[in-house]
């Protein structure tokens, strides 16, 4: 049965995948998420159902527009397919429990977020703020032992990432400062920690990946967005594995 559901819970993530696309790419370019219906960003046909299938719709089209033949980009159904792993991974490790519904609503936040960050190097506010709101409301009736570890670790994630950001002089950016503050709220004080030290262990991977690659200098900058939130994922569910495997180390 828990195969069943962790099936189900894949395919509900690959749809709302599919929404968060729109949601990442559209918000910082302020336009609206409903009109107009998605198009193709070259011929401007409108995409029917066989073009809408998370995940499908590339397989079978190739990856190419039915229209202009033009090509799409594979970020969407990366991002569709990562959002179905990430919702499956939620309910394999936590079933049918309160903390789910965090869960969720985090991994749809670190979606989005991871979106528009590697689309325009932007965490945007109009989607921090609403999912600040709604994550401290759901804290509340589904709190961390002790509770006032999701305040502790907001402030503790914004205060350190905001000490980074002025000594090294704007190497971060607003938004990564408030993505922590929500990272805080959902993770608690240790966690949050966990999460800046495989963040940027995971960043300075993917930086000498794209520095080899382009062999650009440090000059070309890097979404921390995605690394962030991969980090914030191994961090929800292994974090206190890490501590005690990280302690284990110096004894
Ligand atoms: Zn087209």
């Amino acid at each position: 049965m828990i195969c069943v559901y962790t099936t189900l819970f894949f395919i509900y993530g690959i749809v709302f995948g599919s929404f968060f696309n729109v949601v990442g790419l559209r918000i910082p370019k302020k336009e609206s998420i409903v009109s107009p219906p998605s198009h193709c960003t070259t011929c401007d046909r409108k995409l029917g159902v066989l073009d809408l299938m998370p995940v499908f719709s590339y397989i079978f089209l190739k990856g190419k527009c039915r229209g202009c033949r033009s090509k799409i980009s594979a970020i969407y159904p990366f991002m569709e397919f990562v959002t179905g792993v990430a919702f499956a991974l939620a309910f394999y490790m936590l079933g049918f429990s309160a903390e789910l519904i965090v869960a969720i609503l985090f991994m749809s936040l670190l979606v989005i977020i991871t979106v528009s960050d590697i689309a325009y190097m932007l965490i945007p506010d109009k989607v921090l703020l609403p999912f600040a709101v709604v994550l401290f409301g759901v804290r509340l009736f589904i709190p961390l032992e002790p509770w006032w570890d999701s305040l502790l670790g907001a402030l503790v994630g914004f205060g350190v990432l905001f000490l980074i950001a002025v000594v090294s002089k704007g190497g971060m950016g607003g938004g990564d400062i408030k993505l922590f503050f929500v990272i805080g709220l959902v993770l608690g004080t240790t966690n949050t920690l966990v999460t800046l030290f495989l963040a940027a262990f995971i960043g300075s991977i993917v930086g000498l990946i794209v520095l080899k690659r382009t062999g650009q200098g440090r000059k070309t900058p890097i979404p921390f967005g995605p690394s962030i939130a991969v980090a914030a994922v191994i961090s929800y569910f292994w974090g206190a594995d890490f501590v005690a495997w990280y302690g284990n180390l110096f004894y």
